[in-house]
């Protein structure tokens, strides 16, 4: 039964998360529709036609309502779900924390994929995920999960309460790389809109 409630982060308490499929019995999550990334693909008229057709959803994660406090910590999952906007995988917006000096924390669950980084200097990386490999995300590098597997990619996290998230970054640069699909391999590419993006208009 879904748990209307907020939770009490003063208390302890404890929450479900299924292994397989990563979702809550007890608490909704906030879901991603390809209608909620306008801009995000690299092919944004690709991601249109996906958007008119049946607007799938990309992926789902849980907000707890974590105290925006240095002493909590915010937690849950993620799922990323298979499918590509034309040959780039599906993924999540990617973010930077508000609070650029705080870290976080990832452990693979189900699923393979890739979490990509960056920081504002332009160093990045690509961890592969695969059920059981944990991944440090770096103060300063903004992190995105990129689904490359046949299954939804399911990941658990956790980050200083106070952390925050900007997206604007990301919306308004796009990342240095992406992740594509090529001859049924993902390989990264230099993304050649990036930085530019605010120039493109809305063809990014
Ligand atoms: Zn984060």
């Amino acid at each position: 039964m879904l748990d209307g409630l907020a939770l009490d982060f003063s208390l302890p308490f404890s929450l479900d998360f299924d292994l397989v499929s990563g979702l809550s019995s007890r608490r909704l999550s906030t879901k991603r529709r390809i209608s909620d990334m306008r801009r995000m693909f690299f092919d944004e008229s690709a991601r249109l036609e996906l958007e008119c057709a049946e607007d799938p959803l990309v992926y789902e994660f849980y907000e707890l309502g974590t105290p925006e406090d240095s002493g909590d910590i915010s937690f849950g999952t993620s799922i990323v779900y298979p499918g590509r906007v034309g040959s780039e995988y599906f993924m999540t917006k990617g973010h930077f924390h508000t609070v650029l000096d705080t870290g976080e924390t990832y452990l693979c669950l189900q699923g393979h994929g890739y979490m990509l980084l960056e920081n504002p200097e332009g160093e990045w990386s690509a961890q592969e995920l695969r059920p059981g490999t944990s991944v440090y995300c770096p103060k300063r590098y903004a992190h995105r999960s990129v689904n490359t597997g046949e299954t939804p990619l399911v990941t658990f996290f956790a980050f200083r309460g106070d952390a925050g998230h900007d997206y604007g970054s990301i919306e308004t640069k796009g990342y240095r790389k992406l992740i594509l699909e090529r001859n049924e391999r993902p390989l990264v590419v230099d993304n050649p809109r990036w930085g530019s993006l605010k120039e493109m208009g809305s063809i990014y």
